[in-house]
């Protein structure tokens, strides 16, 4: 009996999980491209276009490897819309009446899935070095769960940077020399670009005339689009960056928007690179002496640490993570997150790169975006929708988690064991972005004081009651305290006053 096997957009992997259950001879692979998917966040355009080129690309490679693949393109005409609604046209079609899947990476998509009226077998994703029950084996009756214990046994497991039983080196983290700023005329590498060709250039077309109005700049496209060439991004990165990833991986600068990083998440959510390889080969780069010890423990702890981390509290909370809200905050996600013009220069720069690349780095995200989101209290519902929109590598199992727990404190720590909120002084520090700014980032108070700096203490002090016992906030607690009662009120009013014109619709 034929059975349909199903192959998602970030499912693109020879050895992936449904394609080994599965008979070549006998079984068809099903692959889609569906309005439902393209278009329930309004994703970037360079997202949607890498991600129908990447699936176009795996179709043929499957096809020239024997496999019958059922492909939809997303104008064809017979086109059912969703995946659910692709799989039973499929079905009816062929006469199969059973399907092989690898579990999507999104609650949204697993339900539907349960729900369609087909017999399913849907298989774990097991391209990632921990699996569920690795996690809740981990997890389960732990009081807090924290990235670095974790990340621990996913060195010990792998062997990664081990000897015996031991970290190399003598220590598991080497963050500390990891915090550089950097200068604008230190040598930068340059990312690996890719010409479009003609499979590329037909779905950059079918992008263009179907979402004209996304958030986000096409063109130029330049990503990788199939396994060969994410392989070469990695090589360029291991060659030209990954010596200074660790000592400036959170520094920024205007005129450098990619600094020391390997622009690989979006090939390692797709399956075009593999988690594991990436890491044994910066492992082996810096065996070869070719990187710091800082570097490439740096980089494997965001792999095999955090990324599998995320992963694993994603899964382990349930549905209903990305609706958490523990602080409260109700504020609509203001017009400046869609380019609205303001006088921030950390947020404009973000913004527009964000607009033209598809991509911010880490630090970006977090410290720029995201610390400024969390500092004025907007809901983080739609903070979680923006990230999930705007970036190249954004699928909900990573994205949720680093949004709304990492960056929006949204799960009452989870992810995080305090906000990660800061004045405009870290931004001053990692970036240049200061030097060119509207505000001050020396003016605490007044119309000219940087926003972060009112905002900081304004969120501190309304959630008084949720972190004044929070050991690591203690110190921030203990300043705001010392403050005169005239400064405090001059910082609280000149913050509600920024809020206020920035809920208006005000430039800001
Ligand atoms: C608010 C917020 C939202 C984010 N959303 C996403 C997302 O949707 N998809 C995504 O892949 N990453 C996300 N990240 C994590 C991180 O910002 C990106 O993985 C990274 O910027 C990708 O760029 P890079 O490949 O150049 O990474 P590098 O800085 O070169 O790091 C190497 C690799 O480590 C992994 N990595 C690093 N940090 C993390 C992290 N915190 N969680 C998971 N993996 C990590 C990525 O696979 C990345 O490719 C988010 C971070 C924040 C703060
Ligand atoms: S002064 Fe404040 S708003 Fe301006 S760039 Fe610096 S941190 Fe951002």
């Amino acid at each position: 009996m034929v059975k349909l096997v199903l192959v998602l957009g970030d499912q693109l992997t020879p050895t992936l999980a449904s394609l080994r259950a599965a008979d070549k001879a006998n079984d068809r692979v099903v692959m889609a491209e569906v309005t439902s998917e393209a278009s329930y966040v309004p994703h970037h355009p360079k997202k949607i276009a890498l991600v129908f080129a990447c699936m176009r690309k795996f179709a043929q490679q499957l096809r020239d490897d024997g496999w019958t693949v059922d492909y939809t393109r997303l104008d064809d005409p017979d086109n059912a819309g969703s995946i659910p609604g692709e799989l039973l046209r499929r079905a009816s079609d062929s006469g199969a009446s059973s399907v092989i899947a690898t579990r999507p990476g999104e609650w949204r998509l697993i339900e539907a899935l349960e729900d369609t009226p087909l017999d399913l077998d849907i298989l774990e994703d097991d391209r990632f070095v921990a699996s569920h029950a690795d996690f809740n084996a981990w997890a389960d009756g732990r009081k807090q769960l924290r990235m670095e214990y974790f990340y621990r046994e996913m060195r010990r497991k792998t062997g990664l940077l081990m000897e015996d039983d031991e970290p190399t080196g003598g220590k598991w983290n080497f963050d500390q020399d990891n915090r550089k700023p950097a200068k604008p005329d230190l040598f930068m590498p340059s990312p690996l670009n890719f010409e479009p060709d003609e499979t590329v250039q037909e779905v950059l077309d079918l992008v263009e005339a179907t979402f004209p109005d996304n958030f986000g700049e096409l063109r130029h496209f330049g990503f990788a689009t199939d396994a060969t060439e994410a392989e070469a991004v990695l090589d360029n990165f291991i060659e030209t960056a990954l010596p200074q990833f660790g000592d400036y991986q959170d520094a920024m600068l205007s005129g450098h928007r990619f600094l020391y990083h390997a622009l690989i998440s979006a090939y390692l959510n797709i399956g075009l690179l593999d988690p594991l390889d990436v890491c044994r080969r910066v492992e082996k780069a810096w065996q070869k002496g070719h990187a710091p010890l800082n570097s490439a423990e740096g980089f494997i702890r965001q792999i095999i640490g955090w990324r599998e981390f995320v992963r694993g509290i994603y899964f382990h909370e349930g549905p209903d993570y990305a609706n958490r809200n523990w602080l409260e905050h109700d504020r609509a996600l203001p017009g400046l997150y869609w380019g609205q013009k303001t006088g921030m220069t950390c947020l404009s720069k973000t913004v527009e790169q964000t607009n033209e690349e598809a991509y911010a780095h880490h630090i970006q995200r977090l410290m720029v975006t995201g610390n400024f989101a969390l500092l004025a209290g907007i809901d983080p519902a739609q903070v979680h929708e923006w990230y999930l929109s705007v970036y190249f590598d954004a699928f909900e199992w990573v994205e949720a988690p680093n949004t709304v727990g990492m960056s929006q404190f949204a799960d009452g720590g989870l992810v995080a064991s305090k906000p990660y909120v800061s004045s405009g002084s870290y931004i001053d520090r990692m970036s240049d972005y200061c030097s060119e700014c509207s505000y001050s980032v020396k003016e605490k108070t007044g119309k000219d004081a940087c926003p972060f700096n009112l905002l900081y203490w304004h969120f501190l002090s309304r959630h008084r009651s949720r972190f004044s016992d929070n050991p690591r906030m203690a110190m921030m607690y203990r300043t705001w305290d010392k403050m005169e009662s005239d400064r405090q009120d001059e910082i609280l009013t000149g913050a509600e006053d920024f809020l206020s014109r920035m809920d208006a619709g005000d430039p800001v």
